[in-house]
């Protein structure tokens, strides 16, 4: 995916896996990672309704890795030891691995809730193992679906930026001047990080812009329309996403 639309997505990994634990014939400890992969497309309209629309929905492919464990001990009673193992095992499995997998895009279950399950079944259980990990195979399944967002006031505000940033009245200067405020927020533009420019050279802090863009694609002083911004947004690299065109 082209940069661009890169950073006017979100990416949600949503899903519920079972967790079952199998006594392996060998005394070696091994996490198998299986399952569907469905990858939805979804459209973000500034203005639009809370929920995204749909856009395209890719057919469910299938997803095998398995992994031994080096250090069995560890993982089944450490729950920070097992939630980074999960982590790491989840970004070596094909398919899975091209998508961001950092904890703020994980929706319902996060691979800590699964670091918890398997803690805690290998705790109730230590008059069964005696507390030590041995020929125990744990198989993972679920179905994971990922939602890919193509957001339009990101874009929007992406499109906006680029095109402030080269308008006369920035000059070369990176920043505004410090003594201009965020007519949002009304704080000190330079008080907090992210300051941007729109094309009518009204300046905003991005996180005061962004949840209005959500709502209408004007600027707030001057009511100016950034429609044609947009336009130029997804004529971009961006036109490419998924389901839009
Ligand atoms: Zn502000
Ligand atoms: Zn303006």
């Amino acid at each position: 995916m082209p940069p661009l639309a890169a950073a006017a997505t979100e990416c949600r990994l949503i899903g519920v896996p079972e967790v079952s634990f199998e006594t392996s014939p060998s005394k070696n400890c091994s996490v198998r990672l299986h399952g569907e992969l469905i990858v939805n497309y979804r459209l973000r309209r500034v203005g639009g309704p809370k929920v995204p629309t749909i856009l395209h929905d890719e057919p469910p492919r299938k997803f095998e890795q398995s992994f031994e464990l080096y250090d069995p001990d560890t993982f089944f009673l450490s729950y920070t030891a097992c939630r980074d193992t999960l982590l790491q095992m989840l970004t070596q499995t094909p398919l899975l691995r091209e998508f961001d997998l950092g904890a703020d895009n994980w929706d319902i279950f996060t691979p800590g809730i699964i670091a918890m399950i398997i803690v805690d079944w290998f705790r109730r259980g230590t008059d069964q193992h005696g507390g030590v990990a041995v020929g125990i195979d744990l198989n993972l399944r679920w179905v994971m679906r990922v939602r890919i967002i193509y957001s339009e006031p990101k874009a929007l505000l992406l499109a906006c930026v680029q095109a402030g940033a080269v308008a006369p009245c920035q000059s070369s200067m990176a920043l505004p001047p410090a003594a201009e405020c965020c007519s949002v927020c009304m704080e000190d533009l330079a008080a907090r990080v992210g300051a941007v420019r729109l094309p009518c050279s009204h300046c905003f802090h991005r996180g005061c812009i962004l949840p209005w863009f959500y709502k209408v694609a004007t600027c707030p002083i001057c009511r100016r329309h950034m429609g044609k911004y947009l336009v130029a947004a997804t004529n971009t690299p961006m036109g490419m996403f998924p389901g839009l065109r």
